[in-house]
């Protein structure tokens, strides 16, 4: 393996990496990019390995299989947390309840996994002089300053009143009993205390910002790899809709706008975060695609040709229905309009840009989900028939 430099051309020293929630989606696309490109170690911790078990399994058979060690562990109550932070470099903690039908139908859950279980982190790291990099949110934004202006206001159109500046913009949540905003609270807080450290005790952190990151292995497919009542982010459930050929759900009339960022885009920063910490420390990096800006509705158009495209199966004659976010998610649900990141900062530290437009990552996603799935949701929808 080529000698790795650094984006101010000084050789980059392997390293020893502690990630929290690396079984999940985005740790699982981290650790592949770790082991297939660089030469770092990782120590994988996580309740869950089935995300990364190709890189685990067979045991010694891969070229990095000395490079990764799996730890099964619930970071919630588990003493071996503070050693494996301190054979380490660098802690990245991933670990989070961060699927929004969880956010106001199990609050309690969602505020402990996102702040109390995140402290032991955060103390590790700087009672040991260890670098943290922390995965927050774009939620922690809130909503637009824009979306409390009259409807009709030309204000709407201007730029500060919706993108989204991480040294700027207020985070703007709804009221208390809107129980959808328990998680973005919590990640704002752990965001505070977090750079608290930096500037009382030293602590060296860098603070990611995720923009609805998108792509093989997010989630899972309700009644295939997951509980058929379970609720995931709208790429799952979409795709779930798509392979089961059934309406996918607007969520009251799908109307809010997000920005998809492919993961192997966003991954790319990541890697420039790790491997330059002089640019990255201190900082709070928005990591999305502006460029990618689709309504839900338009989203689950575009997925509904791509998906004919790369299954081969024509589209329903009604493609999608509505449901009110009551039905669909129960009391306490509210939504963040509008999402555009700003791209100064990281494009000013690390020279990091997204590339892939959201017809290509849907396009190589769905065949993803296409191949993994449809056999498979054959077979589900069969079995009933049959019994
Ligand atoms: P994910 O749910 O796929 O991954 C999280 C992983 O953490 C899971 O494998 C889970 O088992 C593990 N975990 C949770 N609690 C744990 C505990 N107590 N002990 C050990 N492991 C635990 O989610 P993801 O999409 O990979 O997100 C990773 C991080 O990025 C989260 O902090 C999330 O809030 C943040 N984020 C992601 C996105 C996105 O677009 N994917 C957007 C905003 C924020
Ligand atoms: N959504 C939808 N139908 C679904 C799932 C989600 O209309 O089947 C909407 C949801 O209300 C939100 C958007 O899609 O407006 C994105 O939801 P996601 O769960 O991916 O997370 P978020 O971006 O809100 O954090």
């Amino acid at each position: 393996m080529a000698a790795r430099v650094d984006l101010d051309g000084k050789p980059i020293k392997p390293l020893t990496i502690c990630m929290i929630g690396a079984g999940g989606f985005i740790g699982s696309h981290l650790c592949e990019k770790l082991m297939a490109e660089t030469p770092h170690k990782v120590l994988a911790l996580d309740v869950y390995s089935d995300k990364i078990k190709h890189l685990l399994e067979p045991a010694g058979a891969h070229p990095w299989s000395d490079r990764i060690q799996f730890h099964r562990l619930n970071i919630k109550n588990d003493s071996r947390l503070e050693g494996l932070i301190k054979m380490s470099d660098l802690t990245i903690n991933l670990a989070a309840i961060c699927t929004p039908a969880d956010y106001n139908t199990r609050p309690l859950d969602t505020i402990y996994s996102n702040f109390i279980d995140a402290l032991p982190v955060v103390k590790y790291c700087s009672e040991n002089n260890k670098r943290l990099i922390h995965f927050s949110t774009c939620e922690v934004y809130g909503k637009t300053i824009g979306s409390f202006l009259p409807k009709d206001s030309p204000l709407r159109k201007e730029p500060e009143y919706f993108v989204l500046k991480e040294d700027e913009s207020p985070c703007i949540f709804g009221p208390i009993e809107k129980q959808r905003w328990s998680y973005a609270c919590a990640k704002q807080l752990i965001e505070r205390l977090i750079y608290a450290e930096g500037a009382e005790n030293g602590l060296e952190f860098t603070i990611v910002r995720p923009f609805n990151w998108i792509g093989p292995r997010m989630d899972f497919i309700p009644g295939i790899d997951g509980p058929s009542e379970g609720v995931p982010r709208v790429l799952a459930c979409f795709s779930n809709n798509l392979l089961r050929h059934e309406p996918l759900k607007l969520v009251d009339g799908g109307v809010s706008q997000r920005t998809f960022v492919y993961i192997k885009d966003a991954i790319e920063a990541v890697m420039l975060m790790i491997e330059n910490p002089a640019r990255a420390n201190g900082h709070i990096f928005n990591v999305g695609n502006p460029n990618n800006e689709v309504t839900v509705r338009q989203l689950a158009e575009m997925m509904t040709d791509v998906y004919s495209k790369v299954s081969g199966e024509p589209s329903l004659e009604e493609p999608t229905v509505d449901v009110s976010s009551q039905e669909f998610y129960g009391a306490g649900y509210d939504d963040s309009d509008k999402r555009i990141p700003d791209m100064t900062i990281i494009n000013k530290q690390l020279g990091w840009d997204p590339k892939t437009s959201l017809w290509d990552l849907l396009e190589s996603t769905l065949t993803y989900q296409h191949r993994t799935y449809a056999e498979a949701m054959k077979q589900a929808i069969a079995k009933p028939a049959a019994n």
